[in-house]
């Protein structure tokens, strides 16, 4: 049910909480400024002391902000978005590396510097590609719990010359739980000891059956080091990808997830942000959790400004109020004061959430004690 604190109630109309607290006891009612009261309760309490009171819900301020449905014949193919995943020294950071070093060309060689925690490349069949490349696990999962689905395709790095171990099947069961397909990776084939055999016959006691196998797991044998395959790697991704369809609407206001955020000494907030739909542009107003912001500049991955971005692009954005978080979700929203309504309503949710925990975990601490 809706629950204010008395004193958020009292903040709100401008009124003393004692004042609030009298009232209440006037009801028969003992509260401390700190309780939490329903809805309700709160709306007598309000109208007694001359107030007007407008219940305003989730739904009138979340509504229409995301997922509204796109006509099918706005939908345009769009880049798949991967995630490497793996058990630690499997090597996702030395193929994620590979992979993108591959592809600059020679004259641009050291034009790859930046890091946004995502970034795009041109497959050799001319398609691009994303990778994301900060989701370890816990990321991925809190992504998840946010409601946020960034990642199309899984690549699942196993050395072969260690085999699946408890991080393999915990990226196993997170692509399962997400519905993303996986793409085996077998890493580290150029060590004498790699036993490929023995990987996929592990993977196939997780359910992972590829296609040597006779499944319809994509697979794929590579070294990140030695930099074998990794051509047929891309090439099994665009084919993944054209299986999946991925499409999307670029002409609608942009919605995205951020990837990273942080807080730059010169520049304010700095957010990483994977725009999913739509096109994000410089100048326009966005909310990404409980901050918003008016775009000031847009960076690509190679540090280079741009005025816009499409889907499946990942950008940094800069003109955040503050620094949102990792897997709150961003959408463009009409105006500023649209923006303002949204995150203070977020904000205040969260205040009533901590202090209704916060009475909650005193009230078991009192029946402890009791
Ligand atoms: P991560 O923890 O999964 O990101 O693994 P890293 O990319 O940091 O790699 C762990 C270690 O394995 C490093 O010492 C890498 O040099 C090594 N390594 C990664 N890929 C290969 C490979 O294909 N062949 C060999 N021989 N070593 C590799
Ligand atoms: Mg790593």
């Amino acid at each position: 049910p809706e629950t204010i604190t008395i004193q958020e109630l009292a903040n709100r109309m401008s009124e003393r909480g004692v004042d609030v607290i009298k009232l209440l006891m006037k009801q028969g009612q003992m509260a401390k400024i700190t309780d939490v009261i329903d809805a309700d309760t709160a709306q007598l309490i309000a109208e007694e002391l001359g107030h007007t009171v407008k219940r305003v819900a989730e739904s009138d301020v979340e509504e229409g902000l995301f997922d509204a449905p796109d006509a099918e014949e706005s939908l345009l193919p769009r880049p798949p978005v991967v995630t490497i995943m793996g058990h630690v020294d499997h090597g996702k950071t030395s193929l994620l590396d590979a992979i993108r070093h591959a592809n600059v060309v020679s004259g641009e060689a050291g034009g790859i510097t930046q890091h946004i925690g995502a970034y795009q490349i041109v497959a050799p069949n001319g398609a691009p590609v994303t990778f994301i490349d900060t989701p370890g696990h816990a990321a991925f999962t809190a992504m998840r719990a946010r409601g946020a689905k960034v990642t199309d395709i899984v690549v699942l790095v196993v050395a072969a010359d260690d085999g699946v171990m408890p991080q393999t099947a915990e990226a196993i069961a997170h692509a399962r739980a997400a519905g993303v397909p996986i793409i085996v990776a077998i890493n580290k084939i150029d060590k004498p000891d790699a036993k490929p055999e023995r990987v996929r016959s592990e993977l196939l006691q997780h359910e992972v059956q590829v296609e040597t196998l006779g499944g319809e797991t994509l697979e794929v044998e590579v070294s990140a080091t030695k930099k074998i395959n990794l051509d047929k790697l891309l090439d099994l991704i665009a084919l993944q990808a054209e299986l999946l369809d991925l499409k999307a609407n670029p002409a609608r206001p942009a919605e995205g997830t951020v990837i990273e955020a942080r807080l730059d000494k010169g520049r304010g907030p700095v957010a990483t942000v994977l725009v999913q739909r739509g096109t994000l542009k410089v100048g326009d107003v966005i909310v990404g959790g409980s901050q918003w912001g008016r775009v000031r500049a847009l960076l690509d991955d190679k540090g280079e400004a741009a005025q816009e971005a499409g889907p499946s692009t990942p950008v940094e954005v800069l003109g955040f109020s503050g620094s949102p978080e990792a897997g709150d979700r961003v959408a463009v929203v009409e105006s500023e004061a649209r923006a303002r309504e949204i995150t203070e309503y977020r904000e205040r949710q969260k205040r009533e959430k901590a202090a209704a925990r916060g009475t909650l975990a005193r009230g078991s601490l009192a029946d402890m004690m009791s």
